[in-house]
């Protein structure tokens, strides 16, 4: 047993924090004691600093491409990154891993291979693309999945991968009901096809290939008809969907309503959302590409209100870099599209959420971590600094401004879009049940293989 002494924690009541000392035993926090209270005999204490104690960050929609796309990522470097920003459990996604994890056999495999290369723990999505709902054993095949402990299926509207084609409308329909048997949502790319396939038919015929062009064949409404049309569906079949990467917020607005008027709906968005607009793909052009696309300076407004105001219910990165070889090609079209994110995450919302008073501290637990564990059902042992639950722990300097630096992250892709931004927050020290896997001075100091795969509660592991 050790104690986590001189430390602050949140409240939970705005920005409010006390002085506290965390034991922990087998991984676990065993007890929460007042920052001035006697230290217990025996107890080998570990010295906070004073700094701010935050749960662990949950990164929930990370792809580390781990096997078969690994050139882009890998789970090694993916996870030493999680562990670097502060981020003890991903969640990962299930389509662009090879197989894609569509079987329990390929979770099964996907684990065995990921396993041994983890710095933090993780869990794992299970994927249901078109090709899955067309076939006769698809049901089974999610069964297996979900007694696997995955933590939802994730689908696509519009999907850009051959390995992972999207569903037809019906199909999701068909799929919302299947998920509500397992227990488990959906979790869906929301984005118009026909409006996207229409405008980049139109564009290509201009000749057009730039970034004004790439921003406005995703520009809005192409997420607000997307996450509409789902939201029917949901309505008429059942069922819980979580919509990701909600980049428009016209989309989180419908989101919202839809919650209120009593449908089982969350949704995410990303830290590039919430960052950046089309006008800057002007200065980062191939490095700011993903699907959706940023959109405008109000929708990036709005989405920090509505992450404020509960209408989104918590904070992703879509982490998905490649090699700048596969950004730095000739077409617009062509660009790969995604950017680095996990290790980034938690500065960038401690900093423009937090310090930037948009977001308070209580708010910024509850979308860094508590959310995402109470949504994929990892809350018994994930999202809170309690008794009971895993001693993931983030030691933050509140007021240390530090500057990103692309070659200093720990990612595989050794570029960011946030390149030379200065953040107001810096994480000094990761445990991962209770284990430091990440110090600032002395870098990533976990071993791979010590993240752990949790299955959603009520799977088997
Ligand atoms: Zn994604």
């Amino acid at each position: 047993m050790f104690a986590l002494a001189d430390i602050r924690l949140p409240t939970g009541r705005g920005d409010e924090t006390r002085r506290a000392q965390l034991y922990v035993r087998g991984g676990r926090i065993v007890e929460v004691a007042d920052g001035d209270a006697r230290l217990r005999a025996g107890v080998e204490p570990l010295d906070g600093g004073g700094l701010l104690a935050l749960p662990g960050a949950i990164d929930p929609h990370v792809h580390f491409d781990t096997p078969g796309f690994t050139h882009r990522e890998d789970f090694e470097h993916g996870s030493a990154a999680a562990a670097a920003g502060g981020v003890t459990t991903v969640i990962d996604m299930p389509c662009t891993s090879l197989p894609p994890v569509t079987t329990r056999r390929a979770l099964e495999h996907k684990r065995s291979v990921v396993g041994p290369q983890a710095h933090v723990d993780f869990a794992l999505w299970g994927g249901a693309p078109g090709t899955l709902l067309a076939d006769p054993r698809g049901r089974e095949a999610l069964t297996g999945l979900a007694q696997a402990g995955v933590v939802g299926f994730k689908a696509y509207l519009l999907s850009g991968m051959e390995t992972f084609p999207a569903l037809e409308p019906p199909q999701l329909g068909e799929l919302l009901a299947h998920a509500a048997a397992l227990g488990l949502p959906v979790g869906l790319h929301a984005e118009d096809p026909t409006l996207v396939r229409e405008r980049t038919e139109a564009m290509l015929a201009a000749g057009r290939d730039d970034w004004d062009a790439v921003a406005d064949v995703r520009a809005e409404p192409v997420e607000s008809q997307g996450v509409a049309a789902a939201l029917e569906l949901l309505r008429r079949c059942g069922g819980a969907l979580h919509v990701v990467h909600v980049g428009a917020a016209t989309a989180a607005a419908l989101v919202g309503k839809a919650r209120r008027g009593g449908l089982d709906v969350t949704a995410e968005t990303c830290p590039h959302f919430l960052a950046f607009t089309r006008d800057d793909f002007a200065t980062l052009g191939p490095l700011l590409k993903t699907a959706p696309v940023v959109k405008t300076a109000a929708d990036r407004d709005g989405l920090w209100r509505a992450l404020a105001d509960g209408t989104l219910d918590f904070v992703a990165t879509d982490h998905a870099p490649c090699p700048l070889a596969e950004k730095q090609v000739s077409s617009a079209w062509q660009t790969y599209g995604g950017v680095t994110g996990v290790e980034t995450l938690l500065p960038f919302l401690l900093s423009e959420g937090w310090k930037a008073g948009r977001l308070t501290l209580s708010r910024l637990v509850e979308v860094t971590s508590a959310a995402a564990a109470r949504r994929y059902g990892l809350a018994a042992r994930k999202g809170a600094l309690a008794v009971g639950r895993d001693a993931d722990v983030v030691l933050v300097d509140p007021d240390a401004e530090w500057t990103v630096r692309g070659e200093e992250l720990h990612s595989l892709a050794c570029w960011t879009p946030f390149e030379g931004r200065t953040f107001r927050g810096k994480v000094r020290r990761t445990f991962v049940r209770g284990r430091l896997v990440y110090d600032d001075g002395a870098g990533v100091v976990g071993e791979p293989g010590w993240g752990r795969f949790v299955p959603r509660e009520g799977g088997t592991d």
